[in-house]
């Protein structure tokens, strides 16, 4: 079986980069009906909290990435971090190193004054013949990973193709600190070993550490798994995605009035493709999904496009969804959702609308109180002329059999052709007048859902 993870680390909230390697992960297990696994990294104490787990949570459960297996909590793992060590330790694969950080540090200035990569110089490296500095006391050790010294550490990777890094490069790496607690490259490889990873898919960021992993990974005669690094997200001005290009935080999303599922449709085609398709379904995404068609370059964040994709799924919703998660944000703007029968008030202006946000504010017009057009917009649109023919609407109105937008789409007509006028005649007044603006969708259905007598009250107070 396939086996994927997604393993952030909580020190906040889940983002958008994150998100995105995790879809990948998930829909690559889907796709091979594999195990998706879920693994909290939270063995940096000082950074990560509660809440950001929690946060990660939410994130994932709205885009519905459930995990099969997990979370999983590396604190919770650290007897095994501290088995594996013992044995790395009794099978020469690791050693004491009693150095100093001073000493490490100055080591490190002098292979970079030697115009080398900084690094630890082996002194307490354990080789046959070679015979160890006395142990210093009170000095507590940290426990160093023995990289192989020669050859190379290569790997094909799913995204980028052959890699392939010197051990000579590669630096005797700290697993265990001084206090005892695994170190985070450490953890990484135990767990993806102890949970069967096969396929690890992640951001770029960590592609220096991969063949750290590879070599103790070998070390501790696991099966290597796949890598696949996904390059990064940058921003519309193609810096490295952050804050400052506004929001980050996928529940930030949620609250900004995006659907899951168009969250989840543009995050899959940031870095990924299959032919031209810009809109499929969660099914249709992991029906494609192939690591073939991940991008090696990076991917750049549009936010039109994410508002054009939100606009297609905001159409396609029915008018209950979008009237059940649009009152709330009415709520939020002190409207009254029930104020009107705000299944119609979608089906009216979803075709416009980019977000769920805006749909709330538009709404506003039935759910929201009354505020009279402005002075300078009554001067321009509701000349003596417009007063007539608006009397004259209004008195006809009044008796208007049924109070249904066809009715008084006929009833607009009516009028027109008695006063022999175009629509906009009458059109823009009838909005000023009962809208307080001169901009609404389709004067007749807005009538209509404002009802009769708050269209009669409203026509009656501008012609007193
Ligand atoms: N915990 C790491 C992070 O949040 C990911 C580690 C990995 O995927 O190997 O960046």
């Amino acid at each position: 079986t396939i086996r994927t993870r997604f393993a952030p680390s909580p020190t906040g909230y889940l983002h958008l980069g994150g998100a995105r390697t995790a879809l990948f992960s998930w829909a690559f297990a889907r796709h091979h009906n594999g195990v998706f696994v879920l693994r909290i990294e939270d063995t940096d104490i000082e950074r990560s909290t509660p809440e950001a787990v929690q946060a990660i949570l939410n994130g994932m459960d709205w885009l519905g990435m459930q995990p099969d297996e997990g979370p999983f909590y590396q604190m919770e793992r650290v007897e095994l971090y501290r088995d594996v060590i013992e044995r790395m330790l009794n099978e020469g694969h690791a050693y004491y190193c009693y150095s100093s950080p001073e000493e490490v540090n100055a080591m490190r200035e002098k292979a970079r004054l030697a115009g080398l990569k900084p690094r630890y110089d082996g002194t307490w490296r354990p080789e046959p013949g070679k015979t160890l500095p006395p142990v210093p006391q009170d000095r507590k050790p940290v426990v160093r990973f023995k990289t192989p010294q020669d050859g190379a550490t290569s790997w094909n990777d799913l995204v980028k193709g052959p890699i392939s890094i010197d051990n000579s490069e590669l630096d005797d790496l700290v697993i265990a600190r001084a206090d005892g607690t695994p170190t985070y490259n450490f953890c990484v490889v135990v767990d993806d070993w102890d949970m069967q990873i096969t396929h690890v898919i992640r951001g770029d960021d960590h592609i220096n550490n991969t063949p750290r992993q590879i070599n103790i990974l070998r070390a501790l005669g696991g099966t290597l798994p796949q890598y696949g690094h996904v390059p990064m997200i940058l921003g519309p001005d193609g810096e490295k995605l952050s804050k400052r290009h506004g929001a980050v935080s996928v529940m930030q999303y949620d609250d900004d009035g995006y659907l899951p599922e168009a969250m989840v449709n543009y995050l899959a085609r940031l870095g990924w493709s299959h032919g031209n398709d810009e809109v499929f379904s969660r099914e249709q995404f992991i029906e494609w999904f192939d690591t073939r068609n991940l991008s090696k370059s990076a991917a750049q964040w549009d936010p039109k496009k994410l508002n054009w994709v939100n606009a297609h799924y905001i159409r396609e919703s029915s008018n209950q969804r979008l009237a059940e998660k649009v009152a709330p944000r009415i709520v939020k703007l002190d409207g009254n959702p029930e104020a009107v029968d705000l299944e119609a008030v979608m089906g009216l202006l979803k075709e416009r609308a980019e977000t769920l946000n805006q749909l709330a504010e538009e709404a506003m017009l039935f759910c929201g109180p009354y505020i009279p057009a402005d002075a300078e917009l009554k001067q321009e649109h509701l000349t003596p002329e417009a007063l007539t023919v608006l009397a004259d609407f209004a008195g006809q109105a009044a008796t208007l059999p049924e109070w249904t937008t066809p009715a008084l789409s006929d009833l607009i007509k009516t009028v027109l052709k008695q006063h022999n006028l175009k629509m906009p005649k009458l059109g823009i007044p009838l909005r000023v007048a009962v809208t307080g603006r001169k901009q609404t969708p389709a004067v007749d259905a807005v009538l209509s859902l404002l009802g009769r007598e708050t269209v009669l009250k409203r026509l009656a107070a501008t012609l007193e």
